[in-house]
């Protein structure tokens, strides 16, 4: 079926920006990247120089195209955007499409999406899982949520960098799913951790008992992805100590704000803002692993 868009603006060209915008390009669209820092926005624009064109100042995007994705850390960053790039109400391109990527507050969203619908803007959330290789392949598992209809015109564009689309819902639902996938994934790195540096020290090799419990009724994407990487000592983000933070204070917020205990998940909070003030903030997430490795001394690594 031939594409409705042509022309994409993309704000926001961290580890995972950088894959989408790839992505965009290797199917077609023009990109319009842009980003605070302006030796990302050339590198994004190196990758592919005929399809990619650096923007420095985000509002320029706006002359060139009606679709426009986010991509940036938090909720403060995405308000951020939109208050610069929908400032003036006169220079929004008639039909204009706003899809926020990034991870960020369900909370946030729905006012987000009140916003949009007073300025008319149709708007899309699609928050993503898969890291870094599933940005590069466009193989995300994109959440994405707002009205049906809308999900529906922009499913073109997550089809060019995403393999499991799938729509969650009303505005906030997209970004409620995904904070839920962040509270498990954390709890999952953490009692792993536990577990590891338990029978470490008791003398088990790690990658034996890796290759046990992949296996076993402990497995999860903890153990299949991150311990592989805990065993050769590579802490390379990835998914960062500081982001994965903050999704799980995301989901803190949003318990918070329906009166909901989350004991575990308020636990692995103070874990990992304890990572934070060791100084592993910029880490991966799997180098949860060196709280533990500090606590017992025994580090989770395979054998030469
Ligand atoms: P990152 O820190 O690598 O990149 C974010 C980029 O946004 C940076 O280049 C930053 O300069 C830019 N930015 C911040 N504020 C901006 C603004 N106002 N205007 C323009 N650019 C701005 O982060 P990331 O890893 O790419 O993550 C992006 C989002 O995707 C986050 O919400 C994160 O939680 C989520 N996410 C990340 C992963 C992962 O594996 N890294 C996986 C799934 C979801």
């Amino acid at each position: 079926m031939a594409k409705q868009f042509s022309k994409i603006g993309l704000i926001g060209l961290g580890v995972m920006g950088y894959g989408l915008g790839l992505n965009l390009a290797k199917n077609g669209y023009t990109v319009y990247a842009n980003d605070v820092f302006q030796a990302s926005i050339d590198r994004m624009v190196a990758a592919d120089p005929e399809h990619i064109i650096g923007v420095k100042d985000s509002c320029d995007i706006l002359k060139e195209t009606n679709v426009v994705i986010t991509m940036v850390p938090n909720s403060p960053q995405v308000q951020e955007v939109i208050d610069k790039i929908f400032a003036d109400e006169s220079k929004i391109p008639a039909d204009m499409i706003f899809i926020d990527m990034s991870s960020i507050s369900p909370v946030a969203t729905r006012d987000i999406a009140k916003q949009m619908e007073a300025k008319h803007i149709t708007f899309v959330e699609g928050p993503v899982s898969g890291g870094q290789s599933g940005a590069m392949n466009g193989a995300l598992t994109i959440m994405a949520a707002g009205k049906k209809e809308a999900f529906d015109r922009v499913h073109e564009i997550f089809e060019a960098v995403g393999k499991n689309i799938i729509y969650c819902g009303e505005s906030g639902c997209g970004q409620a799913v995904k904070v839920a996938n962040q509270l498990m994934s954390a709890v999952n790195l953490v009692g792993m951790s536990e577990a590891f540096e338990m029978i470490t020290k008791y003398g088990v090799d790690p990658t034996i008992a890796m290759n046990v419990i992949k296996n076993g009724s402990g497995r999860c994407w903890a153990i299949e992805d991150r311990m592989p990487q805990i065993l050769k000592g590579n802490f390379q983000p990835g998914f960062k100590i500081d982001l994965h933070t903050k999704d799980i204070k995301l989901a803190t917020n949003m318990a918070e704000s329906m009166n909901l205990p989350l004991p575990v998940t308020n636990l692995v909070a103070e874990l990992f803002k304890t990572a934070q003030n060791k100084g592993y903030g910029k880490l991966d997430n799997c180098a949860i692993i060196k709280l533990y490795e500090d606590l017992g001394g025994a580090e989770v690594r395979a054998k030469e």
